[in-house]
């Protein structure tokens, strides 16, 4: 068994990987460079794939940068800092970058047929999900029927599959199942932010620190202050 594994370098990313190698498959990592404003979670997704001795580490270079109404994108979009659980999730915030899924499944289902495998790995959730579309299982099941009929692979019977592992889960659940399947956590990168250290104060941020701290256990990078 063979899988694509979408790797952001995010510890959602990072542990939907190591729950596809911990199911037997023989794992490519799939990460893509789409004009962040940062490229800090790239240097995470590199050191992620080389704790698990993943040579085969496909990078793509998508300029998304005329995607202007992106914060993660954009410079002239300011990332939501400070915000309450309860802000958060409660609309598409200015994170959301226009139909990112859509072309990152395209992309590693174009991956998945090149390298003949049989799944696509991605690390989305809609619980914590930061209120955005492509995270939802609606999404998914449409996608995939998308597959079955729009690929090659999938006309002749084996499109390949999306398995999404953390969709139903807490942040305080994935940080759980990390610590149980031993992923480095610490390699891990979600700020929104670029600087040495997450700035602990974006909608990123916030979540993870959340989720460790519900899970039970210390968040092992740096912050801020
Ligand atoms: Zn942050």
């Amino acid at each position: 068994m063979k899988a694509i594994a979408l790797l952001s370098g995010g510890l959602d990313s990072t542990v939907s990987l190591a729950y596809a190698l911990s199911q037997g498959y023989e794992v490519v990592p799939l990460t893509m460079h789409y004009g962040q404003r940062h490229s800090r979670e790239l240097q995470s997704a590199k050191a992620v794939a080389k704790h698990y001795g993943l040579a085969h580490h496909v990078f793509i270079d998508l300029d998304l940068s005329s995607f202007r109404t992106s914060a993660l994108i954009s410079k002239d979009v300011d990332v939501p800092m400070k915000r309450d659980a309860a802000e958060i999730g409660n609309d598409i915030p200015v994170t959301y970058v226009p139909a990112r899924n859509i072309i990152f499944l395209s992309i590693a289902a174009g991956l998945c047929e090149s390298e003949g495998a049989d799944a696509m790995f991605i690390g989305a959730n809609a619980i914590d999900y930061s209120g955005y579309p492509d995270c939802r299982p609606d999404f998914f099941r449409a996608f995939e029927r998308t597959l079955q009929v729009g690929t090659k692979a999938g006309v002749e019977g084996h499109a390949p599959t999306i398995e999404h592992p953390l969709l139903y889960l807490t942040k305080a659940d994935i940080v759980r199942l990390g610590k149980k399947l031993n992923a480095p956590l610490e390699l891990t990168w979600s700020c929104y932010s670029g600087g040495a250290k997450a700035c602990g104060k974006c909608d990123s941020c916030l979540l993870r620190l959340k989720g460790f701290e519900e899970a039970g256990y210390k968040d092992p990078i740096d912050y801020e202050g």
